[in-house]
């Protein structure tokens, strides 16, 4: 059921908590400020005090928000998006690293030394890659979590010296559990103790069967180090990707997914976004989480300013009025008044919930004291 906070209640109706405490009390009822009431009980004690109700339900506000289909006329190719996952030190960075700076062409400066959650390459089969260098497993569960589904195909990560490890096997469910398909690179194949045919055999353990094994999960052996086979982990990547038939339909309203945020001192909030729908322009009115802005820029993974970002793009977003957290999905409204409308409930959810939290606590603490 739906309930508010005495405190959330009171600032809604620019009242004091204590007038609304003092009158639920004439009602027989002892409340504390951080009381949680049900919602029919606030619409009568706001009533009482002489305010009008309009109770909004998450439905309405959210009402075609996200997932508006894509006329089916307007569907085109876009490219792969993919997360690279795997054990710790098995070389996920190195392997991001080394596929961005193979693929950096010369003058094209892009400053390769900077972090940037996302970026994108040319398939040496002709077409563009977006990876995204999602900080970890946590990251990801967060996302799929807020309904964010953000990878196509995830490139599972073994060092061959090291074999499958506990976050390998967390990744594979991961991947499982979100119904993307794995690619398995076998890395750091340079090294004099690589042991790739052990690596193979240990993945059957958990079901994953690469092609040399009889099955048809594509696999390469790599080294990040070495830059050996970049290239054809890029193809199988393509290859997997055109299986996959990913289409969208870059004529309507962007939808997309916040990768990170932060609060840039000189550029004020900062989004890096990966576009999913349709595309995203400089001067539209989007929603991300609990924070709204216009867009006044678009900085695209080498640097440069862009008008608009198409499907599967990563793109820095500026112009937001508060900094959104990475998960958060992204959707353009129509005007300013609907984008208000909709941070403002979800500002005010967020409130509450974080109000019924601590009451949670207080009441567990008064009940352990007690
Ligand atoms: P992550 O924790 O999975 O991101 O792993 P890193 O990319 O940080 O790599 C962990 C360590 O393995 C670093 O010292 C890398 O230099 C090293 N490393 C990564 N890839 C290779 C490789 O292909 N060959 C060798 N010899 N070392 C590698
Ligand atoms: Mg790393």
């Amino acid at each position: 059921p739906e309930t508010i906070s005495i405190q959330e209640l009171a600032n809604r109706m620019a009242e004091r908590a204590v007038d609304v405490i003092r009158l639920l009390m004439k009602q027989g009822q002892m409340v504390k400020i951080t009381d949680v009431i049900d919602a029919d009980t606030a619409q009568l004690l706001a009533e009482e005090l002489g305010h009008t109700v309009r109770r909004v339900a998450e439905s309405d506000v959210e009402e075609g928000l996200f997932d508006v289909p894509d006329a089916p006329e307007n569907l085109v190719p876009r490219p792969p998006v993919v997360t690279i996952m795997g054990h710790v030190d098995h070389g996920k960075t190195s392997l991001l690293d080394a596929l961005r700076s193979a693929n950096v062409v010369s003058g094209e400066a892009g400053g390769i030394t900077q972090h940037i959650g996302a970026y994108q390459v040319t398939s040496p089969l002709g077409g563009k890659i977006t990876f995204i260098d999602t900080p970890g497993h946590a990251a990801f569960t967060a996302m799929r979590a807020r309904g964010a589904k953000v990878t196509d195909i995830v490139v599972l990560v073994v060092a061959a010296d090291d074999g499958v490890m506990p976050q390998t096997i967390e990744a594979i469910n991961h991947a499982r559990a979100a119904k993307v398909p794995l690619i398995v690179a076998i890395n750091k194949i340079d090294k004099p103790d690589a042991k790739p045919e052990r690596v193979r055999s240990e993945l059957l353990q958990y079901e994953v069967q690469v092609e040399s094994m009889g099955g048809d999960t594509l696999e390469v052996e790599v080294s990040a180090k070495a830059h050996t086979n970049l290239d054809k982990l890029l193809e199988l990547i393509t290859l997997q990707s055109e299986l996959l038939d990913l289409k969208a339909d870059p004529e309507r309203d962007a939808e997309g997914t916040v990768i990170e945020a932060k609060l840039d001192r000189g550029r004020g909030p900062v989004a890096t976004v990966l576009v999913q729908r349709g595309t995203l322009r400089v001067g539209d009115i989007v929603v991300a989480g609990a924070e709204m802005g216009r867009v006044r820029a678009l900085i695209s993974d080498k640097g440069t300013q862009l008008a608009s970002a198409e499907p599967s793009m990563p793109v820095e977003v500026l112009g937001f009025n508060g900094t959104p957290e990475a998960g958060d999905r992204l959707a353009v409204v129509e005007n300013e008044a609907r984008a208000r409308e909709i941070t403002d409930y979800r500002k005010n959810q967020k409130r509450e919930k974080a109000a019924a939290r601590s009451a949670t606590v207080r009441g567990s603490l008064e009940q352990m004291m007690s």
